[in-house]
């Protein structure tokens, strides 16, 4: 049981007192349908608009102090029908553009809620990150004939260095490009715009990829492993054949005790700087067991993080 009140946990009175996994309006919602009145008038130069949309909260599980890879592969497919279901249903709803399916998880990503969740953003706008990947995948295809995560694919697979996972239907490996240590990008192997193309094996292979990438990185040092996951999926309105669904993975961790801060370079240049090489983190991921063996410390990475973070000046 948790040491304070929470209101994902059944009996709360803010959630049914049974539920296996569950969607939950945010209780702060940055977007809403209706939305309220813009704070602040708008002009031509600077422009407003009102924060239409949805945010969900998704709740993983009843237990307050489980997580994503602790999750069986039977309850993770309940989850992966769960994002799809809703991922259709927002995709349907008029007026949105993007449906964003990510999860913040551990206090140095300032996730205040321990329960295992994590949330949906229904966006009236393609977000600026996705808008640029789409760009390039559209020239990519225009030059080429051919999609680029595809590409990107067979060539990890050829390859084979910075693969840590691969099931009958997915791919999980360090991007050649990536910008955070252990970064982990999971392809589907066939081309799937979204999660609505996801066939009834793929659901299940989806489910399992997912745990052993969680897996092995809670096995890395032996801490529940922060991360930020985000599904990169095709906007929801309008045709975007050479798109490819897949999931990024940044988890903040350089190694056990140091993090990776987004500092002068990376936030205000738009330059990230990664002194670490796909190959070598990957084959630091692929070494590890996709399995719970070791002993978790929860909420410890917190600890080990505050220091280096009130040292920076
Ligand atoms: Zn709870
Ligand atoms: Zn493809
Ligand atoms: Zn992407």
């Amino acid at each position: 049981m948790p040491t304070e009140w929470c209101p994902f946990c059944p009996g709360s009175g803010r959630v049914p007192d049974r539920y296996d996994v569950h969607i939950y309006p945010n209780d702060f919602a940055a977007f809403s349908i209706p939305p309220p009145e813009p704070a602040i008038e708008g002009d031509a130069f600077y422009r407003v608009a009102p924060s239409y949309g949805r945010a969900d909260v998704v709740l993983y599980h009843p237990d307050h102090n489980t997580s994503l890879p602790e999750l069986s592969l039977g309850h993770l497919l309940l989850l992966v029908r769960l994002w799809r279901k809703r991922f259709v249903e927002l995709k349907n709803t008029p007026g949105i553009r993007y449906v964003l399916i990510f999860e913040n998880k551990g206090a140095v990503i300032g996730v205040t809620m321990p329960h295992p969740h994590g949330q949906i953003y229904a966006l009236p706008f393609i977000p600026p990150r996705l808008e640029k990947e789409l760009a390039a995948a559209r020239s990519y295809r225009r030059a080429h004939r051919r999609c680029v995560f595809c590409e990107v694919l067979k060539r990890e697979r050829r390859d084979g260095r910075r693969i840590i996972a691969e099931n009958a239907d997915f791919t999980a490996f360090v991007p050649f490009f990536a910008r955070w240590p252990f970064e982990v990008h999971v392809y589907p192997r066939r081309h799937v715009v979204s999660l609505e193309e996801f066939r009834p094996h793929e659901e299940t292979a989806f489910a399992e990829i997912l745990k052993w990438v969680t897996m092995k990185y809670d096995n890395l040092y032996g801490l529940s492993f922060p991360y930020m996951m985000l599904m990169h999926q095709a906007p929801t309105a309008g045709q975007f054949p050479y798109f490819h669904f897949h999931v990024e993975f940044y988890p903040p961790h350089r190694s056990r005790d140091k993090l990776k801060y987004l500092a002068s370079v990376e936030t205000g240049a738009g330059t990230f700087l990664n002194d670490s090489l796909a190959e070598e983190k990957s084959k630091e991921l692929a070494a590890v067991a996709p399995r719970r063996r070791v002993e978790v410390r929860r909420g410890a990475s917190n600890a080990h993080a505050s220091p280096h973070r009130s040292r920076r000046p």
